[in-house]
């Protein structure tokens, strides 16, 4: 049976929030029997845009990250949930019932994603639901992926065999996958994210001169080990990505026309190294 996911990427998402405005122009003041009741106007975000700085000065990279209720196939708020308050649809869609999940605020506290709004005012656990009451009568597309300037959200029916060969074959990935929950929520590019990089810019002062060098040879080194190679290009830049926060020590060894420096970094978010002169 094919079934619903999201894939978003994180390299095309450039944060103008039209999604999160077609969130609330779907549900504030708007009821929907059975699906949802209405947002409130103020203090929910049922699609979120997380931001990420990478780097410093000319070495910054920003990431954008879209998050809203994965639609876990071992989804915590539905364990939490009495009465079915909470159910997983056959088509993988969790839906909170908006009756009756009344008075159950521990369905909030369940979500360890933190991706369930508690209405105040209606005395309701909320979370974006996929637009169900949309796909339910014939939307091929939620609000949210029409909407997408870029395409950088998407949603699309598929079997989960041909979900996770997709998933493989083009890197995508859940957010937080240690936690068990088997999200139906997919990012491509997370690593620019999630992940730190280390990047610098060489120069060389040659008669009073001073030029960027291209085509230095740059190692990363671990515990003495070379664990990633990069060539500067024509500005002098080099940078290694897709290193794991909080990584530590490393060293980054520059060698060209004789010339050598070693400078000791420790890598726990990104770090730009600024001009570094041979
Ligand atoms: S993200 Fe949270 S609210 Fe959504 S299905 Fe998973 S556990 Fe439930
Ligand atoms: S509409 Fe698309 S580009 Fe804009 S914030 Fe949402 S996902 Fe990002």
């Amino acid at each position: 049976m094919q079934k619903w996911n999201m894939i978003i990427d994180v390299a095309e998402c450039t944060n103008c929030n039209l999604c999160t405005l077609a969130i609330m122009d779907e549900y504030v003041d708007n009821e929907f029997p059975g699906y949802s009741a209405p947002m409130p106007k103020h203090g929910h975000k049922w699609i979120d845009i997380l931001q990420n700085e990478r780097g410093q000065g000319t070495q910054l990279d920003i990431a954008y990250v879209p998050v809203m209720c994965n639609h876990c196939d071992d989804a915590p708020c539905v364990r939490a949930a009495r009465d079915g308050a909470v159910k997983k649809r056959d088509d993988g869609i969790v839906i909170i019932d908006p009756v009756k999940s009344k008075g159950q605020k521990q369905i909030v506290e369940s979500c360890p994603y933190g991706h369930v709004w508690w209405n105040e005012q209606l005395q309701i656990p909320q979370a974006w639901n996929f637009d169900a009451h949309l796909l339910d009568n014939g939307w091929t597309q939620t609000r949210g992926g029409q909407v997408c300037p870029t395409g950088a959200m998407k949603a699309i029916r598929i079997d989960d065999a041909d979900m996770r060969d997709m998933a493989k074959v083009e890197s995508l990935e859940p957010m937080k996958p240690e936690l068990g929950t088997k999200p139906r929520v997919w990012y491509r590019n997370l690593w620019r994210y999630s992940t730190a990089f280390v990047a610098g810019s060489v120069s060389r002062e040659a008669n009073g001169i001073v030029d960027c060098v291209e085509g230095a040879d740059v190692r990363l080194l671990r515990d003495g080990k070379v664990v990633a190679t990069a060539k500067t290009d024509n500005y002098g830049d080099f940078k290694f990505d897709r290193l794991a926060e909080n990584s530590g020590a490393c060293v980054v060894e520059i060698v060209h026309g004789g010339s050598r420096k070693s400078i000791d970094v420790t890598v726990g978010k990104s770090v730009g190294l600024g001009e570094i002169r041979l």
